[in-house]
């Protein structure tokens, strides 16, 4: 009998009756209680310190080192006000999460006695010991030098009883080994691309941000079940569980009204997540059941890259005071909807434009379609750099699996617009535009408010898709740090701004009117970029055979997808924005490949381990039971015993059947894991994993499933999908 799954079955039904706290009146009022905000330094700094403070954050200005004491002294008075001990640089290594190294403000000074202390060279840079954090082989671990570096244009925060500073991690030679510094200089390429291409419209705009607004996804599971599921919590899914009867066919979790511990546990990270300065508002259910989603306010992209990677960190926390696990997989219940992270991107100028919003009149709305078309023609050209930026072991559950986003990278825009963007092709003629060629095109022009106003069009099935004023990218996984998409999409949709400025320009040198050359460029990116466009069911198979026509990558898993990251095509493109290097893009590559490898390394490890440990013995257990009724009936029946055992007969034959496979699939996983591990080339050892152990993952699933629904339930020791979905 399993005591550990039953004890966890009843103790999630007891926790699932609780109070839901009730929010202060104003919680506006806790907003960046936590954050060493623009107030908070005003309060603290003096005019001059504060003065360059705010030129570092909005123009990248050095700060010199008085300075930097000075902001440093300041920042420990109000953390120490706060109630912080340590401080911290926050950083975000390849490894996905975020590092930290706590140390304390206090020193002891001489007499015995001690002060607390925080100089500027300490805010500064600092040199973690952090040999153990992957780089590609930039660093040589003997002599593991990488430094952190203060990011003044993220604002520094208390979390518990520390300041955490957020902060680059780069290599002593130079070479970047986190997510931050490149994402700063993707978002320094679009601002300077996009302001040059801006200036056609408007000189007065001196500063363009790419903004992001993510929708974070998650599952939330009961401490105890999860503890009960050696697969959940060490590889963060189940490997083997069968579909509940009742999933989210009926839909009736989406939107649905939130479960009181889900809400007591919501009304907390949100109290959490405000006082740290992340603006959440919105909260609900999602389609599967206890799947649930939370979207902030977007913000400029490094900041609200801070903010998702703070909150997935604070949910964790909250989760664990309230007996729950949060789940970030992508796929944690095979069968049931998957968890994403939509990131919504959209440019804006410091004259307070959106740029992906159309506007009031033909001029602000002949500057949107550029923006429009050009970000359409860099995903067209770039569809295998954006693909690569989402790869990820638990993403390919996702990506073309039928129910999430298509591998197939394609660009959704809505019926009006593409009828926009047709008549704008056909329209545009080769010679010489007329005056009346030119009104006619500036009406049209000035309709786009009205037509998007009532453009309603939401395609679900698309993987990158405008929806109105932002392009919403549906493929990044829930468990990404949005910087990986967010390097690729800004400095791919900059480069395209650099060659149109240079096209456009060569055409005003040879006589042609500014608007005249805007929009024959435009048309020209709007013929070549058209095969990208796809309005159509995304999951369809139609979908896959079409793109095939169209020329269209469609990398089906992640070593496959990632190979796109080291082309000469990718590395020319990084180098020459200056985003990352040879060197840099080689070790990232590494470092994906040896992640993937990892992943399905140890879920293949603890699938072997549930099948020999849970799996055989319970069906084995429960086949006994089925042999001595057998036997039982046999003792006391003379005649016909036939009749009476041949149902229990046959099912211990499929119960030693089911078990067999499972145990010659493992062992054969097993063999094939020794031969992988052998491979010397990476890549090849990762396919090696993609293409041949991970298919007995399936295999393996199978049988286990048939097991469980055969085998009796007071000996199945594994908590049932429908308990961990419905339990609490
Ligand atoms: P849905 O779930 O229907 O896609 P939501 O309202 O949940 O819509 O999400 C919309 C997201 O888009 C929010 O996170 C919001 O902050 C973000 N967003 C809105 N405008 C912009 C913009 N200009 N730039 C970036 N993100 C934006
Ligand atoms: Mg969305």
């Amino acid at each position: 009998m399993s005591r550990i799954r039953f004890n966890a079955i009843e103790e999630a039904q007891k926790r699932a009756a609780v109070q839901v706290p009730v929010l202060p009146a104003r919680i506006s009022e806790l907003y960046g209680e936590n954050v060493f905000n623009q107030d908070s330094m005003r309060e603290y700094l003096t005019d001059q310190a504060y003065k360059s403070v705010l030129e570092a954050t909005n123009e990248g200005k050095r700060i010199d080192r008085s300075v930097a004491d000075q902001v440093a002294s300041a920042m420990k008075d109000w953390a120490l006000a706060k109630g912080a001990t340590h401080y911290t640089h926050w950083f975000q290594p390849l490894t996905g999460a975020t590092a930290e190294k706590h140390d304390a403000f206090f020193q002891p000074i001489e007499g015995g006695r001690a002060i607390e202390q925080f100089e500027g060279s300490l805010l500064v840079q600092q040199e973690p010991d952090a040999s153990s954090f992957p780089n590609g082989g930039i660093r040589n671990t003997f002599e593991a030098r990488g430094y952190t570096a203060w990011d003044p244009s993220s604002p520094a925060f208390v979390m518990g009883t520390t300041l955490c500073i957020p902060t680059i991690f780069i290599a002593y030679t130079g070479e970047a080994l986190d997510y931050k510094m490149p994402l700063l200089k993707a978002l320094s390429a679009i601002d300077d691309a996009a302001t040059k291409v801006c200036q056609y419209f408007d000189k007065s705009v001196t500063k363009v941000n790419a903004t992001l607004g993510w929708e974070q996804e998650y599952f939330l599971v009961d401490k105890s079940l999860y503890h009960a599921r050696p697969d959940l919590a060490t590889t963060g899914r189940v490997l083997v569980g069968h579909y509940p009867a009742k999933g989210q066919q009926l839909d009736d979790h989406y939107f649905g009204s939130i479960p009181d511990r889900a809400l007591a546990f919501m009304r907390d990270y949100e109290q959490e997540s405000l006082k740290l300065g992340i603006p959440v508002t919105t909260r609900h259910n999602e389609v599967a059941p206890n799947q649930f989603e939370c979207a902030p306010v977007f913000e400029e992209t490094n900041l609200a890259n801070d903010h998702n990677l703070l909150l997935m960190d604070v949910l964790e926390k909250v989760a664990r005071k309230h007996n729950f696990r949060v789940l970030f997989h992508e796929k944690p219940f095979a069968g049931l909807n998957g968890s994403g992270k939509h990131n919504n991107w959209s440019l804006a100028t410091d004259t307070g434009i959106n740029l992906l919003s159309p506007g009031k009149n033909p001029k602000s709305n002949l500057q949107f379609l550029t923006f429009l078309v050009n970000t359409i023609k860099a995903i067209y050209d770039n569809a295998d750099i954006l693909r690569a930026s989402i790869a990820s072991a638990s993403n390919d559950h996702r990506l073309g699996a039928n129910e999430a986003p298509p591998a197939i990278i394609s660009v959704f825009i809505g019926s009006q617009l593409t009828e926009m963007l047709d008549k704008l092709e056909k329209n545009i003629k080769s010679g010489k535009m007329t005056p009346e060629d030119k009104t006619e095109l500036k009406l049209k022009i000035g309709k786009i408010p009205q037509i998007l106003l009532d453009n309603t069009d939401r395609n679900r099935t698309s993987p990158f898709a405008f929806t109105g004023n932002k392009f919403e990218f549906r493929a990044v996984g829930s468990t990404a740090n949005c910087s990986s998409s967010m390097i690729a999409l800004n400095t791919i949709v900059a480069k395209q701004l650099q060659l149109f400025k240079v096209s456009v320009d060569a055409r005003i040198v040879t006589g042609e009117k500014k608007d005249e050359a805007i929009l024959k460029e435009l048309q020209k990116l709007i013929i070549e970029s058209k095969n990208i466009r796809f309005e159509g069911n995304g999951y369809g198979d139609e979908w896959v055979k079409e793109a095939k026509k169209r020329g269209l990558s469609n990398f089906k898993n992640t070593p496959r997808a990632l190979a796109a990251m080291v082309n000469k095509k990718t590395i020319a493109l990084f180098e020459e924005m200056n985003v990352l290097s040879s060197v840099e893009l080689h070790a990232r590559h590494e470092i994906e490949l040896e992640n993937y490898v990892m992943k399905l390394q140890i879920e293949a490890r603890i699938l072997g381990d549930i099948s020999y440990n849970y799996v055989i013995p319970a069906a084995i257990k429960y086949q006994k039971l089925l042999v001595e009724n057998v036997e039982g009936i046999m003792d006391i029946m003379s005649d016909d015993v036939e009749t009476y055992t041949s149902t229990q007969i046959e099912m211990i034959k499929e119960i030693s059947k089911r078990f067999t496979a499972i145990k010659q699939n493992v062992e054969a996983m097993i063999t094939m894991r020794k031969k992988a591990n052998k491979i010397e080339d990476l890549e090849k050892r990762a396919e090696t994993y993609c293409d041949k152990i991970k298919p007995f993952f399936d295999k393996i699933k199978y049988d286990t499933d048939k097991l469980e629904m055969i085998v009796a339930d007071e000996f199945w020791p594994l908590p049932k999908l429908r308990e961990m979905l419905f339990a609490n």
